[in-house]
């Protein structure tokens, strides 16, 4: 903290309203004191820290996914809004048919490349910040399609935040690597297009 900030009243400080009772609360026209000043700095710290974890909490619980199937994968991710699996217990609520609506892109089996035009389109029209999920072998990596007609790994295409293993998948698969993401964003993890434009 700057010594030469001019601190504000000690009444309106938020240890104060916290209830905290000090000698500067007290004797509020007395200059601030080491500890005052080591206590704003907490505060200031505090308030950071709790503003980032309350912002990335709300994100995790309310990431909602485009409608995205390309492949045999997309049956397997299309049963996680059924009442067996009820991915709303996470806050996804509904594929959103809007990618402007859309939290997160799971692109579920093979991509060819015709289809990446409009991949890229979809994920350019979300808004940020937004998350990509490379559902099953073939979106990871191409799986066992290794030919001219498959994008071999989406990751090309978008930037992609988790890789779902598997031919196919299934649902609690999937949920596995959605719940990791989650974890992933409350921890502070940055979208993979932040982490793309860092690196490059
Ligand atoms: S990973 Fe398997 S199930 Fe998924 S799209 Fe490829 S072939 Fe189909």
């Amino acid at each position: 903290m700057a010594l030469g900030r001019k601190l504000p009243l000690v009444s309106d400080r938020p240890a104060a309203k916290a209830g905290l009772k000090s000698e500067r609360i007290l004797w509020p026209e007395r200059g601030p004191g080491v500890f005052e000043q080591e206590l704003e700095s907490i505060e200031d710290a505090l308030m950071t820290t709790t503003v980032e974890k309350a912002v990335a909490w709300a994100q995790s619980g309310s990431m909602w996914p485009d409608t995205f199937g390309l492949a045999c994968c997309a049956i397997e991710m299309m049963s996680i809004v059924s009442s067996r699996y009820d991915i709303a217990r996470f806050g996804m609520e509904r594929f959103s048919s809007s990618p402007r609506q859309a939290d997160l892109l799971i692109i579920s089996g093979r991509m060819t490349h015709k289809m990446a035009a409009p991949a890229r389109q979809v994920y350019d029209q979300m808004l940020e910040p937004k998350w990509v999920i490379a559902m099953g072998a073939c979106a990871s990596s191409g799986g066992m399609f290794n030919n001219y007609a498959i994008v071999q790994s989406v990751d090309k295409i978008v930037p992609v935040d988790m890789y779902v293993p598997g031919c196919p998948p299934r649902p609690e698969q999937l949920i596995e690597g959605i719940v990791r993401l989650h974890e992933a964003v409350k921890a502070g993890v940055p979208p993979a297009y932040e982490l793309r434009s860092v690196a490059s």
